[in-house]
């Protein structure tokens, strides 16, 4: 498989640069991934070490949901509320409690990038089956907590996973029926076992809405970043974890997953010997850093200059119409000085869909027209650029 990918990442750069996806901010917030703390939430969670819940000292002996698993859901409660965050227990039936926190995007407050993972397990211990991936969920938010993101965040841990996506359904459905507008779900689930130490991984994948999109945007940024891991994208992949719950509420989302297809998949799977003496913590580290790196640069970091001060020195002025749109639209670029003006289509996962301009314009305004009937249906980022500023406009096509 890895032949293929290496044509189509050269393919992507030749044509649009990695510049579009390569960020510092990125880049740090990757190097903030830390396998210390990655031992210790998953220590916690796997019953391997003691934990303080609701001030009491006692152990997550293990996280079944029919026997009672609410204490590992008050843990990751408490974990989240402790780094700052408004914190949701979704009691959504009597045995199922979904446990979520949302960060606000400062540009962009009602669209969401979603990074989660299922925290009850089907035995004792099961470190790998999930305990791995709900890790890396609050390590994500441990990080994301003092940062800014132009999207807003949600770091969810799903419950009756293991009896039928049941808590993840839940959640994917109402935010379905609610319109809520969720641009991106990385579920990750069993992300610690590589037996053969190949570093290999995959990450299944649909055609539901732009979840192959999402997908090639994970290889892109284990590029960028010289993460070390082989990815293999699997479409169509497995419909046997949470991602699945988004998939059928028409929601863009991947799985990323040890091979499970491809022959390397944890032989103690759902049984009490899923510890993590087993585990490759190595290649855990890696594949948290390649899913939070992800989630980061979807949800763009924004430390740098506040929202107001980017729009008060820009040099030209963005607009589009009609919005929402579905087939010939017009973009209006004012230039407050002559130069040359780039303008172009991006879709909701950064990458360039349309090219519009990138040429010479005197100053005032510059009209282009462009046709959105053969764009898949969803929200879009038209962005100009001059050598004297930027400004970006969101288009809703239909
Ligand atoms: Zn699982």
């Amino acid at each position: 498989m890895k032949p293929f990918y290496l044509v189509a990442v050269f393919l992507f750069c030749g044509l649009f640069s990695f510049s579009q996806t390569y960020n510092t901010d990125v880049e740090d917030i990757i190097n903030d991934v830390n396998l210390d703390s990655l031992t210790y939430y998953l220590r916690n969670l796997s019953g391997e070490d003691p934990v303080v819940v609701n001030g009491q000292t006692t152990t997550i002996e293990h996280r079944v949901s029919n026997w009672g698993n609410d204490l590992a859901a008050e843990y990751i409660y408490e974990t989240m509320q402790g780094f700052g965050y408004e914190v949701t227990m979704q009691d959504y039936a009597a045995n199922g409690k979904n446990v979520y926190a949302v960060k606000e995007g400062s540009l962009y407050p009602d669209d969401y990038y979603m990074i989660c993972a299922h925290y009850d397990a089907v035995d004792y211990y099961c470190a790998d089956d999930n305990a791995s991936g709900t890790t890396a969920v609050l390590e994500a938010a441990r990080i994301f907590k003092d940062l800014d993101f132009e999207y807003s965040i949600v770091f969810a841990l799903w419950d009756e996973e293991e009896i039928g996506l049941i808590g993840s359904y839940y959640y994917a459905n109402d935010a379905n029926n609610n319109d809520q507008s969720i641009l991106g779900v990385i579920n990750m689930d069993m992300i610690s076992w590589d037996g053969d130490g190949d570093n290999e991984f995959e990450i299944h994948t649909s055609f539901t809405s732009n979840s192959d999109d999402l997908a090639d945007y994970v290889v892109q940024i284990n590029n960028i970043y010289n993460l070390p891991l082989e990815p293999s994208i699997e479409n169509p992949g497995t419909t046997a974890s949470d991602h699945a719950s988004f998939w059928s509420n028409n929601f863009a989302a991947i799985l990323l997953i040890e091979e499970y297809y491809g022959g390397d998949f944890n032989p103690y799977y759902h049984t009490e010997l899923d510890r993590i003496s087993i585990l490759d913590m190595e290649y855990f580290h890696n594949m948290s850093k390649l899913s939070i790196g992800t989630l980061a640069s979807l949800a763009m970091p924004d430390n740098t200059i506040s929202v107001e001060e980017r729009f008060a020195n820009s040099s030209l002025e963005l607009n589009c119409y009609p919005n929402p749109s579905n087939g010939k639209t017009n973009i209006s670029v004012m230039l407050k000085e002559e130069g040359n003006l780039k303008v172009s289509l991006l879709n909701s996962m950064g990458q360039k869909v349309k090219h519009i301009c990138d040429d010479y314009q005197l100053q005032g305004e510059n009209n282009f027209e462009f046709n959105t009937s053969e764009l898949i249906p969803g929200i879009y980022l038209l962005v100009a650029s001059s050598t004297k500023g930027n400004a970006t406009f969101k288009l809703l096509v239909q």
